[in-house]
């Protein structure tokens, strides 16, 4: 008898067990799709979580991840930002002390300069702002207009005071020569990637999320019905048109540099803000765009950099060093990619 009603209960409790999973199974998780801005440039949220609202405000903790990594952390323009203070001190004897974060990520940029013989180069501070880079951003036609070019002589000048490998970073400390600026322009948004990962990777209620800064993108968790993640790709030269479609399984950072968002023309010469670190004038190779694949936000967006200054030829041997993926495009239109990408990339018909 005893054990009847024990085999009674057993039966009672897997029928509910049964119930809760099934329900569980069942609840489809919900999609919030929100558009922001934040760090200057525009932030597409598109997120999976077991409950609307919990994704809502995820959404709103980001965006305030975001702004404060802008505002108190990478910003030179930002007078009290960790890199305008570096700025400031710049040639003092005790250097810097840095935050662990921001100390993490000094040694990861100075890694790819390395390697990439300094293509690569957040040295550029004073160079980037003489060319007013950031004023050429969206549709400010009046900076267009008012663009001329830097003072030839000024600009050798400061160029003489740049360079990665005079950075010294010890014992938790930064030291830069005098004179030295740093521009944290060419990793801040792969850096607001791995931020938002982080931050996702501690929301239990959030399956799958596919986030977009600024056009550098993070892809998280699994969707609903278990596809892969598609990310399309801009067509460096066609406005409005994608290049074609990257299909990602898994978690990944897309990170595209070109010369086609940010640019003035003169006397039918483009300027656009990715610079030779060799002259200080912009990049004119055979590339109008490069897009890199790569597990890590920072090393997508510094690579991507790197490898518009180098050239496909160079470039593609720089992110094998890094496990990294690339896709380069020619002014010609030729696609050039790396054989993991070859799989993971189809090209607009
Ligand atoms: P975007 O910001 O449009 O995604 P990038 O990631 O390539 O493009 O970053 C370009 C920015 O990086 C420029 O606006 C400038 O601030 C800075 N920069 C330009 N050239 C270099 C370079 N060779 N090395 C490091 N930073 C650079
Ligand atoms: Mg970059």
């Amino acid at each position: 008898m005893k054990c009847h009603i024990t085999k009674k209960r057993i039966a009672g409790l897997l029928g509910i067990l049964l119930i809760v999973a099934f329900t569980a199974c069942k609840r489809q998780p919900i999609k919030v799709v929100s558009t922001n801005t934040a760090m200057g440039t525009v932030i597409q949220y598109t997120v999976y979580a077991t409950d609307g609202e919990i994704a809502e405000n995820v959404v709103e903790e980001l965006q305030k991840e975001l702004q404060s990594l802008e505002t108190q952390r990478l910003s030179w323009r930002i007078e009290d930002s960790q890199v305008a203070i570096m700025n400031a001190q710049a040639g003092k004897t005790e250097g810097v002390l840095l935050s662990k974060e921001l100390y993490g990520y000094l040694e990861d940029i100075l890694e790819v300069s390395r390697e990439s013989k300094g293509a690569l180069d957040i040295t550029l501070g004073k160079i980037t702002a003489m060319w007013n880079l950031d004023s050429w951003s969206g549709k400010d036609e009046k900076a267009r207009e008012e663009f001329v070019l830097p003072d030839e002589d000024a600009l050798q000048s400061v160029l003489g005071e740049t360079g990665y490998e005079r950075v010294l970073l010890k014992d938790g400390r930064i030291y830069l020569p005098k004179g030295m600026n740093l521009d944290l322009g060419a990793v801040g948004k792969g850096i607001a990637c791995d931020r938002i990962r982080a931050y996702l990777e501690n929301q239990q209620e959030i399956t799958g999320a596919v986030i977009s800064v600024g056009g550098s993108i993070v892809t998280y968790g699994k969707k609903p019905d278990g596809s892969f993640w598609k990310v399309a790709i801009m067509h460096p030269r066609e406005e409005g048109a994608y290049l074609g479609t990257l299909t990602l399984q898994g978690e990944w950072n897309v990170a595209t540099s070109g010369d086609y968002e940010r640019y003035v023309e003169m006397n039918g010469k483009r300027y656009h803000h990715i610079l030779d670190p060799s002259t200080g004038y912009p990049v004119d190779n055979e590339l109008c765009s490069v897009t890199i694949l790569s597990k890590d936000g920072l090393l997508s967006d510094a690579l991507s950099t790197a490898c518009f200054v180098l050239g496909a030829e160079e470039g593609k041997k720089l992110v094998e060093v890094f496990g990294a993926e690339a896709l380069f495009v020619t002014k010609k239109q030729e696609v050039i990619m790396t054989e993991g990408m070859k799989d993971i990339f189809e090209e607009s018909k």
